[in-house]
């Protein structure tokens, strides 16, 4: 019997210094509490060993004093384990100082036991037969001793039962096995401490054991399968689980919605969705996470649907469950998005980018075909936007958009690539010309309600995709290109690029690019054309301007004249030449020749961006010469394009002196009605106007009226391009005075003037 008790204490001594082991590895909130309690029980089980085994009464003796004090402190352990397990409020009634002066007086006294013997005395006994055991004898003291322990153990009991009573359901399991333990160690324990085999001891390490797995293994499993539970129910996905066969075993509230078999959810074929997931399941051996379209009747769905197989340490397939997200709205706003950053808002086309991503593919994909980049620019766009208003100039914009796209045939790719430029890609072949060409203001007008004065007209630029590999965008800034030729042509609509239109574009860069330089370099030169009277005597000249390029040559004003006119910078010529001009009256003056005039060019632009006005004023001022000497060439188009304010300039011009010259009269509007209101000096005719016509005899006729309706308005006329004798004759016999052209001279340096004449 003796060795059979050792063999199970020697057990029990294995398996707490097991846990005692595995428990100081653990990082566990408790770990610290179990850790200390465990090797206090291991030591209560060790001395009854020896004291079981021992045959000497002192050794006896001192293992039991130790195990005495063990308990003390075992039980001072179990009560601060409870407390801080259970996180009991128990802890504050607990005075711990007090406690434990007592605990160390207890176990002082019990030590001493073994030389004073006040506490016990120890009796030897013959069981079992004849198996010696020692008995425990008690003095009432020890009961001082008892009492303490019980107390400990009655506080520990109580915080745990209590926590057992007051803990979730799930909890209570683990607090009341914990006390249920203990109460069974106390109540073995009365009956058996003082008898020679005391199977309390026993108790500690299944106790100890006991702790162990409460405090830091168990987790409640009911617990954690409701919370499971209602954390998949609630999910905003889609959660359904299959068993091996495939079968539907669990499904959360938003997978039964998806599965409803009254509304039913299916893909493309109309397969239903649970019956689409079960085939996946069953017939592929993968996980996966696919993004499928589905329909709910009409409704499109978009679906992420995840399957996750789930198998045993042997991989065999134990059950699975998908995962299923609405990705729909996602998916929408997306689109939107993406809708938004590729199309034009107003019209729908396609902004440029996509305009030119999208042509791009398109080329590349039919390589077989010749296609062609369009843009239609609507002509004057903003002049009409002012005068129409934005809403009448979107409902423009619109109908534009809405014929391209659907009257025009043909167009595979269509655009707004610009504010009011639109693009086109078309194959060659389905081109037609004549759609541009049909085209009519109310069409672009269409619902615009009333009709308007102002023309609207589109110009259509047109480049042809020779080198594929071009840029859309640079195909459309040649298309575009090809529109700036148009401009100003009245009845011209559709341009085609051609080479020589990059090679003008890129010298007109490079012209404007030079002009500061070569104003500041003195490559602009003024050139005099001598005008002289009907008796052959040199009456002035007209000032023309040259540019001197060092690189280019001599570049003559009909190459950067028109172009300087569309930006605007024609004035600083103009300016330039002007103080030329007056700088050389005044050194004719002091020459004594104050007798001849310059002619200078006022381009219509000068109005715009100077104060004509001021400027003559200032340069007749500071270089003392008379305004007499300055003759100034208006065209008819600056008055034309202002009327009022040009009518007061000339008059204010004439009142102060200045001679005013109508040029180039009958080359534009040419109203002869207007002669009668605006008062120049002279009129000036050029010979090109003759030279156009194809029946020189009735243009004869017209020149002879003009120049007879000058007369009778009192203006003098001078012709400018008169290149023969014959000419000569007749427009003296017109009625012509003054002449200008190469049968006299052609344009010259100052110098060579000078030389000729003075
Ligand atoms: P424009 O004012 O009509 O000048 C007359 C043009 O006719 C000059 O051309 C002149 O060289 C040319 N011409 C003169 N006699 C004959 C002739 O017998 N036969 C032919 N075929 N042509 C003749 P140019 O110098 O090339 O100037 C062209 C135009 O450039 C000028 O036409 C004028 O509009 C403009 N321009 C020239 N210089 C200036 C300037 O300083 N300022 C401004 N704003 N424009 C200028
Ligand atoms: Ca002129
Ligand atoms: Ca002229």
């Amino acid at each position: 019997m003796k060795f059979f008790l050792a063999a199970v204490l020697i057990v029990a001594l294995v398996l707490i210094g097991y846990y005692c082991y595995k428990t100081w590895k653990e990082k566990h909130r408790l770990s610290r509490i179990v850790g200390q309690i465990l090797p206090v029980g291991w030591l209560i089980v060790f001395v009854n060993l020896i004291s079981l085994l021992t045959t000497s009464e002192v050794i006896c003796s001192i293992t039991y004093s130790i195990y005495f004090v063990a308990t003390d402190w075992i039980a001072y352990l179990l009560l601060k384990f409870s407390i801080d397990y259970a996180g009991s409020k128990f802890g504050q009634y607990v005075k711990k100082r007090l406690m434990l002066a007592l605990l160390i007086l207890d176990s002082v006294s019990v030590l001493l036991n073994t030389v004073f013997g006040h506490l016990f005395r120890l009796h030897p006994v013959i069981l079992f037969g004849n198996e010696s055991y020692y008995e425990l004898v008690p003095s009432p003291f020890f009961y001082i001793h008892y009492i303490i322990i019980m107390m400990l153990v009655a506080f520990c009991l109580i915080t745990l039962f209590y926590c057992s009573a007051k803990a979730p359901v799930f909890y209570r399991k683990k607090y009341f096995l914990i006390g249920l333990m203990t109460s069974a160690i106390v109540i073995l324990n009365i009956f058996t401490f003082s008898s020679a085999v005391d199977v309390s001891v026993i108790g500690y390490a299944v106790e100890g054991i006991c702790i162990y797995y409460c405090a830091l293994v168990y987790t409640p499993q009911k617990l954690l399968q409701k919370t499971m539970f209602q954390v998949t129910q609630n999910m905003s996905v889609s959660l359904f689980v299959l068993d091996s066969e495939g079968k539907r075993i669990y499904s959360n509230k938003c997978a039964e919605q998806l599965l409803d078999r009254e509304k039913p959810v299916t893909d493309i074929d109309g397969v239903p969705i649970e019956q689409w997931c079960s085939n996946r399941y069953l017939n592929y051996n993968e996980q996966f996470i696919e993004e499928q379209t589905f329909y709910r009747g009409e409704e499109e769905m978009i679906l992420k649907i995840q399957l996750q197989r789930v198998t045993d340490a042997k991989q065999h397939l134990q059950g699975g469950y998908f995962v299923i997200q609405d990705r729909t709205e996602e998916m929408n706003h997306l689109k939107e998005e993406q809708y938004l950053a590729t199309h034009d808002s107003l019209t729908g086309l396609y902004n440029k980018e996509k305009f030119c991503k999208e042509s791009k593919k398109y080329i590349r994909k039919y390589p077989e075909l010749e296609f062609l980049v369009i843009c239609v620019d609507i002509k004057d766009f903003k002049m009409m936007k002012d005068a129409l208003g934005t809403k009448i100039a979107d409902i423009v914009l619109k109908n534009t958009a809405r014929m391209l796209k659907e009257d025009l045939k043909g167009g595979v790719v269509h655009g707004r690539i610009g504010n009011d430029v639109f693009a086109v890609l078309m194959p060659k072949k389905n081109f037609k010309e004549e759609f541009f060409e049909e085209q009519t203001s109310e069409d672009y007008l269409k619902g615009a309600g009333e009709e308007f004065a102002f023309p609207v007209v589109s110009h259509v630029g047109i480049f042809e995709v020779t080198e594929r590999d071009l840029s859309v965008s640079v195909m459309c800034d040649r298309a575009r290109m090809a529109i700036s030729t148009i401009k100003g042509d009245y009845h011209k609509r559709i341009a085609y690029y051609d080479e020589e239109h990059r090679k003008d574009m890129i010298r007109e860069q490079e012209l404007v690019r030079d002009l500061n330089k070569a104003l500041e370099e003195g490559q602009i030169k003024m050139y005099l054309q001598p005008q002289m009277s009907v008796e052959g005597k040199l009456l002035g000249a007209e000032a023309l301007v040259r540019w001197e390029h060092p690189e280019k040559g001599s570049i003559q004003p009909g190459e950067f004249i028109p172009l300087f006119e569309r930006n605007g910078l024609v004035s600083d010529i103009d300016r330039y030449i002007w103080e030329l001009a007056c700088k050389q009256l005044k050194a004719w003056k002091e020459l004594g020749r104050d007798d001849i005039y310059i002619s200078v060019n006022v381009s219509p632009r000068d109005f715009y961006f100077l104060n004509v006005y001021r400027i003559f004023m200032d340069l007749v001022r500071k270089y003392g010469v008379s305004p007499k000497n300055l003759k100034l060439e208006i065209t008819e188009t600056a008055i034309v394009m202002d009327f009022d304010r040009q009518i007061d300039l000339i008059t204010r011009l004439r009142r102060t002196g200045f001679i005013v010259e109508m040029d180039d009269f009958g080359s534009g509007y040419s109203s002869l009605n207007m002669l009668k209101d605006i008062h120049v000096d002279i009129l000036k005719i050029d010979m090109a106007f003759l030279k156009k016509a194809k029946d020189e005899e009735r243009s004869k006729k017209i020149l002879q009226m003009v120049i007879g309706l000058a007369k009778q308005l009192g203006m003098p006329v001078i012709t400018e391009g008169v290149e023969n004798e014959e000419q000569v004759a007749f427009l003296t016999e017109m009625g012509c005075e003054m002449f200008q052209g190469y049968y006299f001279a052609k344009p010259m340096t100052v110098e060579e003037f000078e030389a000729t004449y003075f």
